[in-house]
């Protein structure tokens, strides 16, 4: 199934991430996970793609999207990075998850890895014309509520994202935020830049501190102050911290769906209880907007 039929007949379309284990070795817990988030119902599952997507030769993100597929039933997004790779390489992974039936791919730039050869990409709109010259595939985009780290700005990195979503891409995927209130003034902005395409929500529970200190680092996303607050009184109890950062994200949740936001991404860290939570948590706000789409 394509994922843009997904987004022509539901209003709010839910689905998780995983990454795959470093080594080949590792695969095993991810199938546990996996297990775990599959009783959740999600609408797709993505699997990224990077420095940890091979091992020993082994493309771990079409091996676990083929999976999902065939063993769990549930629709793959396959990420797929170009700006390490050469064309051949790129074209190698499109036909290895064609000929496991895989169609949907999440066209990305990546971030470059030091020492890798240099590409023949310089970015992600440059990748999308090799997907759809590869075969019958629905390609999906990454977008930035906060404009993306590299930019000089908003406005500058939606005009590339216009121009990225007209060379074919059918939904984006925005980055994790904590503050709704920029995620709406990201819509607006897009919407008036002629941009259609339905957008998903990227919501992270953060659980750790640390984690988020070095996501941060890598990507610049803002902390509302309610956000370090939270951080900073429970950073030192584990189990805390993880509802504090669970409540948040539903919360964030609860507000986006409520807001119509066509879709919400959790980015699961491979943590089904996480997952799981949440899911409860919203389970039946998605329900009724799907059911009701019109109120
Ligand atoms: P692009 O769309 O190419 O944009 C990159 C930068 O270039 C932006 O600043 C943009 O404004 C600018 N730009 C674009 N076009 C032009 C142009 N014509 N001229 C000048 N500037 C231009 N990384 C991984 O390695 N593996 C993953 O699996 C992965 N999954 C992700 C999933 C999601 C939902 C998101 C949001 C990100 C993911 N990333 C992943 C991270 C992503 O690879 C990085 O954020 C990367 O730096 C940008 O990728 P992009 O596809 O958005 O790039």
């Amino acid at each position: 199934m394509k994922i843009s039929d997904l987004f022509g007949s539901k209003k709010c379309v839910l689905s998780f991430e995983v990454f795959p284990p470093k080594k080949e070795s590792g695969v095993n817990t991810i199938y546990d996970t996996l297990e775990n988030l599959k009783n959740l119902k999600p609408d797709f599952i993505s699997v990224t793609y990077g420095a940890g997507g091979y091992a020993n030769g082994v493309n771990l993100t079409s091996e676990i999207a083929a999976r999902i597929k065939r063993v769990y039933n549930i629709e793959p997004l396959a990420h797929l990075t170009c700006i390490n790779s050469g064309k051949s390489d790129v074209l190698n992974v499109l036909s290895e998850l064609s000929s496991q039936g895989i169609s949907n791919v999440l066209a990305l730039r990546g971030d470059r890895v030091e020492g890798a050869a240099a590409s023949d990409f310089t970015y992600a709109s440059e990748l999308i014309p090799v997907i759809k010259n590869a075969g019958d595939f629905d390609i999906a985009g990454a977008c930035y509520p906060e404009g993306h780290i590299e930019s000089s700005g908003l406005d500058e990195d939606i005009i590339h994202l216009k121009n990225k979503v007209d060379s074919g891409l059918s939904h984006l995927i925005t980055q994790l935020f904590f503050d709704n209130s920029l995620f709406y003034s990201f819509m607006e902005k897009i919407q008036k830049a002629g941009i259609r395409a339905p957008v998903q929500a990227g919501i992270m529970p953060v659980i750790n501190k640390k984690q988020i200190e070095r996501i941060v680092s890598l990507c610049g996303v803002s902390l509302p102050v309610k956000f370090t607050k939270i951080m900073n009184r429970y950073e030192g109890n584990p189990e805390a911290l993880r509802d504090a950062g669970i409540a948040y994200a539903v919360e964030q949740c609860v507000d986006l769906i409520t807001s119509g936001t066509r879709g919400l991404h959790i980015y699961t860290m491979n943590n089904p209880y996480v997952a799981q939570k949440i899911t409860e948590s919203i389970g039946s706000l998605i329900r009724c907007v799907n059911e009701n789409p019109e109120q």
